[in-house]
């Protein structure tokens, strides 16, 4: 069983984030129902802090999370790589913990 949170791409709206562009356009997140479903145990998404946007600027969904602002199943070891940043240094997703900032067990 999951969790239903409010989809934290679109606000609950259901609308696309970019509305300006596609005025009525769904969430690609959420298709329009303003909740998305986590599987449990699931951890803030710490690459888009729990937005769901590309914290690189471009506009789609976060890359690690894909948009849901939460990552399942991450483990629940800091990933030592990337300190927990869920960063590599350039800027791009941790390649160890690909993005979440956690490990199942971290590699010394
Ligand atoms: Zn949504
Ligand atoms: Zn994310
Ligand atoms: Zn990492």
């Amino acid at each position: 069983m999951g969790t239903k949170i409010t989809c934290p791409y679109c606000k609950g709206k259901g609308k696309d984030f970019f509305e300006l562009l596609a005025p009525i356009s769904f969430c690609i997140v959420c298709n329009g129902t303003g909740t998305v479903e986590l599987e449990e145990p699931y951890k803030e998404c710490v690459f888009c802090s729990g937005t769901g946007k590309n914290p690189l600027g471009a506009r789609v969904t976060c890359i690690v999370c894909g948009g849901k602002g939460n990552n399942s199943n991450t483990g629940d070891m800091i990933c030592n790589k990337c300190t927990g940043t869920g960063r590599a240094s350039d800027g791009l997703p941790c390649t160890r913990c690909k993005g979440t900032g956690f490990n199942e067990r971290n590699i010394l």
